[in-house]
């Protein structure tokens, strides 16, 4: 018999919510969560395939290529974590509140770095604009292709142009979010010293790019100028939860912490892709991973932990609304936090 659960999207930090169809407890699809208040029963196409990554799941444990028991692989974390100097944990935004919290405290209680890389955005402290704020905009600066990345905040933004706002964006010509622009710039500095001076205080800047401090110091400065708001749409589903947890480093500040780093452990994350670094010079690697990846293959230990299916907890939207969600099927695997406790009680 086929069963429907409701849960939160993992593939973007808008926030959807979606339903989980499941038969015999193997997720065979998902279905769209008429009720849901973020996205009013839509989901983008990468949030109906978002199950689609959840199919290769690690059976095993792993130590340096073969298949060991999960107790074996502990035993070989913690003989790192005791004979190596330098530790970095690093957690990410598709981590919930509850797994970043017990991180946290793991790196607290023995004086291990902790980092966290969201998008490159750093310091995004204080309000955020809400997805109502961004619909009832009379102008909008939007930065990166956010129709086409983070398709139901796009929904906001075209229900803006449709109310008679301005859109001003910084996006490649021929992209979703061009196809919406009343005016399309080739720089951050271009759209936001041609059109920064036209915000007021119904006014955001909707960003899901930045490529420097510097940007980012721009894009704060424009609208505390103006007195209008700025929405940061983060591509993993709890990265606002996760920046309210652990400040996040820029990628510079990151890579140096990398280069100081004897043992990283990653918790759910795919960081080879993402960050240009040679992360065969750190000595050794772990990975706390559902389903193998790039970070896991150069991995010298991997062990597997809960898929998000699997998990239960909560994210920090995008526009900083926590939003809880229940395990849509059942799992023997770890979840974060025992498999912290694990490894804290034999060090
Ligand atoms: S916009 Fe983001 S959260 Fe919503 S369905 Fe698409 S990927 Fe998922």
């Amino acid at each position: 018999m086929l069963e429907i659960k409701h849960t939160l999207c993992p593939s973007c930090s808008v926030g959807c919510g979606i339903n989980v169809v499941s038969h015999e407890g193997d997720v065979v699809g998902t279905y769209p969560y008429k009720r849901h208040p973020v996205n009013e029963g839509k989901n983008c196409l990468n949030g109906r395939n978002s199950v689609e990554i959840y199919e290769n799941k690690l059976e095993s444990a792993i130590v340096s290529n073969s298949d060991v028991d999960i107790d074996k692989a502990i035993d070989e974390i913690c003989s790192n974590l005791k004979s190596k100097d330098n530790i970095t944990l690093f957690c990410s935004g598709n981590n919930s509140v509850e797994d970043i919290e017990a991180i946290k405290n793991f790196a607290e209680k023995n004086n291990y770095n902790i980092a966290l890389y969201a998008d490159n955005i750093v310091g995004i402290d204080g309000e955020v604009a809400s997805y109502d704020d961004v619909e009832k905009a009379s102008k909008l600066i939007v930065i990166g292709d956010v129709l086409y990345t983070n398709p139901l905040i796009g929904r906001r933004i075209i229900h803006a142009k449709d109310n008679g706002a301005d859109v001003y964006s910084f996006t490649p010509e021929g992209s979703v979010t061009a196809n919406v622009s009343d005016e399309i710039c080739d720089s951050i500095d271009d759209v936001l010293n041609s059109f920064g001076d036209n915000l007021d205080e119904s006014s955001v800047i909707v960003f899901n790019t930045v490529n420097s401090s510097e940007d980012l110091d721009k894009i704060k400065e424009i609208s505390d100028k103006r007195n209008s708001k700025i929405l940061p749409v983060f591509s993993k589903c709890n990265s606002k939860g996760a920046c309210d947890i652990v400040n996040a480093q820029s990628k510079e500040e990151f890579v140096e912490l990398l280069n100081a780093t004897d043992v990283l452990l990653v918790f759910n994350d795919d960081l080879i892709p993402e960050i240009d670094f040679d992360f065969a010079s750190i000595s050794t690697i772990v990975s706390f991973v559902p389903c193998e990846n790039s970070t896991s293959n150069a991995s010298q230990i991997v062990v597997p932990i809960k898929s998000w299916l699997e998990n239960e907890g909560s994210f920090v939207n995008a526009m900083g609304e926590t939003q809880t969600f229940d395990a849509v099927i059942e799992s023997d695997a770890l979840g974060v936090d025992e498999v912290i406790e694990k490894i804290q009680d034999k060090l």
